[in-house]
């Protein structure tokens, strides 16, 4: 499951750390571990800042849930996901990153030193906070995903993908994710379905050729999923086709596995009150910059990007966090 710093839906009190005794002092605090977080960390640390990064739910982030990074340059024959976090976390460590396992809980940014709590035990207060906490994988909101979860419902085809060699499987989605998700599991199911809800694919001309080419994906324009049913586990999907139109019509596929890929949510909700950000979430940062608009929090990564959500851009406003918050501990001094 794609759950990198998932930090939604919890119930702590943003004060909770007044009862917590487990305190500690940092220079620097950076949360989040992908791309971005680890490049911070590498700048950080060689700028002898003594950072201390505390990894989330799905240490390296979201990169270790994809297969092949075709796109990050200086790789001309490509890496997975997981090997590109291991080997930036290398180079992280390497300079002295304190790098922990534990998720951000709850943040009190009202005042300096920030006060982060994690896993609900321990309060860190740290001088300069970089938040890389990234994005999670969204669902549809139907009922069935919740009493499907781990039963044949899941959102990244990497983890639990194998678990479908052999059977028929859908995904939904028409971004990039969705198409290498279904091209991932084309290589193991029998039949991929790639549900679209509008008769064009927003993802890449490359990968709209590679999912053409497939000879195991069946494109189901114009589809959208209105429930699963199954008895203890997924069996099927029911979708409706040009849904809303005097056309619409029901549409019963039998699959074991239901895949969703329709985007991302940022992990920002611990800041609320706090820090600004877009209507769905997205930290504001100062542009061309990596400044929020509380002075000593930085952003990088997709936790504030809605645009680009790419490695190598949230690998570079990790770098941009890095030196925001290097300049202003020395303007603190
Ligand atoms: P996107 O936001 O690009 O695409 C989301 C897709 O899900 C769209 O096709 C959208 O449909 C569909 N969708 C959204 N909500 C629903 C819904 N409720 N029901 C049905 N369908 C829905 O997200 P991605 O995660 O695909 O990509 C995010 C970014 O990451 C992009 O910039 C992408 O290019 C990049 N990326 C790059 C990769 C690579 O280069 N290897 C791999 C993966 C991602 P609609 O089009 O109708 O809005």
């Amino acid at each position: 499951m794609a759950l990198f710093g998932k930090m939604e839906n919890l119930d702590a009190p943003k004060d909770d750390n007044k009862e917590i005794k487990d305190v500690e002092k940092v220079k620097v605090l950076i949360i989040g571990s992908g791309p971005a977080g680890y490049t911070a960390a590498i700048y950080a640390a060689r700028a002898n800042l003594s950072p201390v990064m505390y990894e989330g739910l799905q240490p390296g982030g979201q990169l270790t849930t994809t297969t092949e990074v075709e796109n990050f340059p200086g790789y001309p024959s490509g890496i997975t996901g997981p090997e590109m976090m291991e080997d930036l976390k290398g180079q992280a460590t390497r300079f002295g990153t304190d790098v922990r396992f534990g998720l951000a809980t709850a943040a009190d940014l009202s005042q300096r030193p920030f006060k982060v709590t994690i896993d609900s035990n321990k309060v860190i207060e740290t001088e300069a906070l970089i938040i890389a906490t990234g994005a999670t994988a969204k669902y549809l909101g139907l009922p069935d995903e919740s009493k499907y979860a781990g039963s044949g419902v899941s959102a990244c085809a990497t983890c639990d993908g194998f678990f479908y060699r052999g059977k028929d499987v859908a995904v939904v989605g028409g971004g990039d994710t969705a198409c290498e998700e279904a091209l991932y599991l084309a290589g193991l199911a029998k039949k991929v379905y790639l549900i679209v809800r509008r008769d064009v694919l927003r993802a890449s001309k490359v990968m709209q050729e590679r999912v053409r080419k497939a000879e195991n994906i069946e494109v189901l324009w114009k589809h959208q999923t209105k429930g699963l049913f199954g008895d203890g586990v997924v069996e099927g999907a029911t979708l409706a086709k040009n849904l809303g139109t005097p056309e619409e019509e029901e549409v019963r596929i039998a699959i074991d596995g239901f895949f969703l890929a329709i985007g991302h949510k940022p992990n920002s909700d611990i800041f609320n009150g706090f820090l600004d950000t877009d209507n769905v979430g997205y930290i504001k940062t100062v542009p061309g910059s990596s400044k929020t608009n509380i002075s000593g929090v930085f952003a990088c990564g997709d936790v504030q990007d809605p645009i680009y959500r790419q490695a190598v851009t949230a690998a570079g406003s990790g770098c941009m966090a890095a030196i925001d918050t290097e300049r202003f501990l020395a303007e603190q001094e």
